[in-house]
């Protein structure tokens, strides 16, 4: 449509929505079925954040706030990387917003120029190259092996940095595969940048303590001598299954921390002042309901594994942290499907998936790796187990 900006062009509607809106319609016309492609945990807020919510609104906690966030939440943010992470910022080097998307989308625009490169590990986040696409910058994807890990080396990251590399985007444990760099790994890596002083780094922490294996590091622990390189994202989206309340808060050097605000200021403002109030309570409040629930995830892992590596056609490892399973579909591909239509592509077999299955996964295309799957075990495991059996039967039916 000639009404839309040029720069429409360069992104896509999240894939991720696409798959839930398929589902949404055939369950409208009274099929059951069962998303596993949504990025979002079935567990509920904790007490501590629904309460706070609640007494924020009773006293009325209800006008702006200051746009990086309020005194309380800024401080309870300072708390949890000193406490849990071991990196102090400073009150003028934090900032709150609509979510840890909304932060990222803040700092790159924040700092990217046409010409400029940001390095991206595939596969990645959807959004990532789309966001940086929008700044008018260029992602550059430096593709990973299931070999590896799916994991950067440093010999990967060395060849594709130039002059024009303005970022590096590292996201541990990494969604879509649930790769998790252990600190002696993210040294390696950091270690090459040493060389490249004016590059930054995005360290992407959102799956943080949702780790099955091994340890979660952070780039600005590992290395506090280029703490003012990094920009350390997190937020209570994951963690304390607080999707819905959008809040994210970031870490970073203070002119990095002013310009998102500057930006911020110009276009939503502050997060949500109740929803603000909720994050302060949840990341005061203790850790100890995590324990229960990445014992959950962790035995829906084990069992999506040894389920998905059961059928003729699928393959995955298991992986140490997030929610999913980055799942190799190569096999399936040119079998034909009861109506005669041949599995071309990922995106064929997840559309397969979805009519012959009734589940919902994200095909490898939109995280820059094919032909792969991406399967999040966020759900009940009675659902999982439907699910599972679905898949199986469905690639049984396969010719
Ligand atoms: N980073 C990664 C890797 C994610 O998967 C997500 C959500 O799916 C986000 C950031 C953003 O989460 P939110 O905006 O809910 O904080």
């Amino acid at each position: 449509d000639s009404r839309l900006a040029r720069r429409m062009a360069a992104i896509r509607p999240s894939p991720t929505a696409a798959v839930s809106d398929t589902l949404r319609a055939m369950q409208a016309a009274g099929r059951s079925v069962i998303n596993l492609g949504e990025g979002e945990l079935d567990f509920d807020s904790p007490e501590t954040a629904k309460l706070a919510a609640v007494a924020a609104i009773e006293t009325n906690q209800t006008k702006y706030t200051p746009v990086a966030g309020t005194d309380a939440l800024k401080d309870a943010v300072r708390r949890k990387f000193a406490r849990e992470n071991g990196i102090e910022y400073g009150p003028d080097e934090v900032i709150v917003g609509t979510g840890g998307k909304q932060l990222i989308f803040n700092a790159l625009l924040a700092t990217l120029d046409v010409g400029d490169e940001v390095l991206i590990p595939a596969p990645y986040w959807v959004s990532y190259p789309d966001i940086v696409a929008l700044t008018g910058a260029t992602p550059v994807t430096i593709e990973t092996t299931s070999e590896e890990g799916f994991k950067l080396t440093p010999a990967g990251l060395r060849e594709r940095l130039t002059a024009q590399t303005r970022w590096v985007v590292l996201n541990s444990p990494n969604n879509p595969t649930g790769a998790v760099y252990s600190e002696a790994e993210l040294e390696a890596l950091l270690l090459e940048l040493d060389a490249w002083p004016n590059v930054l780094i995005l360290a992407d922490d959102i799956y943080e303590h949702l780790v099955y294996e091994g340890r979660f590091a952070t780039p600005a622990a590992c290395r506090p001598d280029l703490k003012s390189r990094i920009l350390t994202v997190n937020g209570v989206s994951k963690v304390f299954s607080m999707t819905g309340w959008r809040i994210g808060y970031a870490g970073g050097p203070q002119w990095l921390i002013h310009a998102m605000t500057t930006l911020q200021s110009q276009s939503t403002t502050n997060a949500a002042s109740i929803s603000q109030a909720a994050a302060v309570g949840a990341l005061d409040g203790s850790l100890s309901f995590l324990e229960p629930r990445v014992a959950a995830l962790r035995a829906r892992r084990d069992l999506a594994v040894a389920r998905i590596n059961a059928i003729d056609g699928l393959r995955c490892e298991r992986p140490a942290g997030a929610f999913y399973l980055y799942i190799d579909c190569a096999a399936l591909l040119g079998r034909r499907a009861n109506d005669g239509e041949r599995l071309e592509t990922d995106v064929d077999v997840a559309a397969w998936l979805v009519k012959e299955a009734g589940v919902g996964v994200v095909p490898g295309t939109a995280f820059g790796l094919s032909p792969w799957l991406r399967l999040a075990y966020g759900v009940p495991t009675p659902t999982l187990e439907s699910a599972l059996d679905a898949i199986e039967a469905a690639c049984q039916r396969l010719a």
